[in-house]
């Protein structure tokens, strides 16, 4: 089993267009370690939400949130030296534009990433096929959009790997990204959420 290829599970949080990526790697001897290691952290909620400005700056992201992502190899801002724009949303439900938004992307050759939920996917799964197949990037919201710190890690690993494995199982695309519902998660989330494989 020395060999056996682990596939991970990379947590992303993304805010509006700046995106969090959460990438991080486990090795099998690691696991009790993590436990330990999970117990230290904080399980304070941490609710984080852009605060627009007129000036075209990025906003601050505070730094807690820069020590958190920092901590779990996140990317939360893009480099403003380039001028690049990261498109996400979040399909809760379908509000009857994604049709559209897959149609404009098209004609501009433009990928961009869909956070999906449990519901998204049961509802409108032939939404995410198309988004699959035209190269866009899916990503993890969870069942059911709960918020992550008010959830034990058990709870957790449910919500995020019953629609990982639904995703799967369905379009046998592997979700590597998360967004935590509601802009909602705590030190010990984002490092669980890292935590997690198949
Ligand atoms: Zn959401």
């Amino acid at each position: 089993m020395k060999n056996k290829k682990y596939y991970y599970l990379f947590c992303i949080l993304i805010f509006t267009i700046f995106t969090v990526s959460v990438i991080n790697s486990f090795d099998k001897e690691d696991t009790i370690q993590t436990s330990s290691f999970l117990e230290s952290l904080d399980s304070k909620k941490i609710e984080w939400g852009i605060k627009r400005n007129d000036n075209h700056k990025q906003p601050d992201l505070g730094s807690l949130n820069k020590k958190i992502i920092d901590e779990q190899e996140g990317i939360a801002i893009g480099n403003s030296e380039s001028k690049k724009v990261y498109l996400t949303f979040d399909e809760g439900y379908e509000a009857g534009y994604t049709e559209k938004i897959l149609e404009v992307l098209k004609q501009n050759e433009v990928k961009a990433t869909f956070f999906i939920t449990g519901h998204y996917i049961n509802s409108k799964p032939e939404l995410v096929k198309k988004m699959i197949e035209e190269g866009h990037i899916i990503g993890n919201h969870t069942v059911n959009h709960k918020s992550m710190p008010s959830l034990n890690e058990e709870q957790i690993k449910k919500e995020v790997m019953d629609l990982h494995t639904a995703v799967y199982e369905k379009f046998g695309y592997e979700m590597k990204y998360i967004r935590p519902p509601k802009g909602e998660y705590s030190q010990k989330s984002v490092a669980y959420c890292n935590t997690l494989r198949i």
